[in-house]
């Protein structure tokens, strides 16, 4: 009888983690449609594609040493996180794109759709979403797409709400957990909700990763969760119906986007419309980091 017990409570803790999970994913998008957050992007470049050989050695378990040429940095990121030419003469008109909570779902087939229009961009990755063999074989195919992984925490942590050595487990180990998988540990560091604290960007920076929010996007706001009106709001820069009535797309403009359905299927209009105003996808691998 007690052993019977024990499995239905076993059962109903497995039960209670899992709803903890949705409801952690589905809170975020509230807590960002009244925080601003600011996330930033990677952008798949064509060439990366030794990493393939890398991960394949690396799971022989042989240390790789990789040699990539460096790319010379030609932006920065300002303070309110859009992206700026570090020189004149450098093209100011570029959009950087993010996508956040990944991957879930629809991460594999954005990166395959961002790759053929050759679009740049950074997925921002939880480790919740890595831990299982399919979940990492994802992961690992993003990446080998040529996209820039970042870290987004291990868990979706609301940082400011935890003590400073959960935020750096947070942080930390979901780089561990990344480079195991890929080989590399991320680059840059986007907190959930774009709710940062002085210590995690201080773990983040020591960590040798850049920080960053975003400076708009809307797809995780209830009128928008629908491909073509999240298309229009992304490509206008406007969200009318949450009290935005004016543009946000400007040079260097962040966009924050999820790994969603509705954001899936608008994805390859809102690359289309923003190059038909003149914007170029930014590639993450310009940005200069820590
Ligand atoms: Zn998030």
């Amino acid at each position: 009888m007690k052993r019977i017990t024990f499995i239905i409570l076993v059962i109903g803790l497995a039960i209670l983690s899992a709803c903890a999970s949705d409801t952690e994913t589905t809170s975020q998008g509230k807590t960002s449609s009244t925080n601003k957050e600011n996330e930033e992007q990677e952008q798949p470049s064509e060439g990366e594609k030794p990493d393939e050989d890398k991960l394949t050695e690396e799971d022989a378990g042989e240390e790789v040493v990789e040699d990539d040429p460096p790319v010379e940095a030609q932006y920065t990121i300002s303070e309110n996180w859009s992206l700026i030419p570090l020189e004149e003469g450098i093209n100011e008109d570029i959009v950087l794109l993010t996508i956040d909570d990944a991957p879930d779902e629809n991460a594999v087939e954005m990166a395959s759709t961002l790759k053929e229009l050759d679009a740049g961009a950074i997925f921002f990755v939880n480790g919740h979403f890595i831990d299982t063999p399919e979940e990492e074989e994802m992961l690992k195919e993003i990446h080998e797409m040529g996209f820039m992984i970042g870290n987004h925490t291990f868990s979706h942590a609301t940082l400011p709400e935890i003590s400073e050595e959960e935020q750096k487990e947070e942080i930390i180990s979901l780089s561990d957990r990344i480079e195991e998988i890929i080989g590399e540990r991320p680059l840059f560091f986007r907190a959930p909700h774009g709710a940062n604290t002085d210590y995690a960007i201080k773990v983040a920076e020591e960590e040798g990763m850049t920080v960053m929010n975003w400076t708009y996007g809307y797809d995780y706001f209830q009128p928008y969760m629908d491909a073509e009106k999240l298309a229009e709001a992304m490509i206008s820069g406007e969200g009318p119906e949450v009290d935005v009535p004016y543009s946000l797309l400007k040079p260097g403009a962040n966009l924050l986007m999820h790994d969603r359905e509705w954001t899936a299927e608008a994805l390859p209009r809102i690359v289309e419309g923003l190059r038909e105003k003149g914007y170029e996808m930014l590639d993450p691998a310009l940005i200069e980091t820590k």
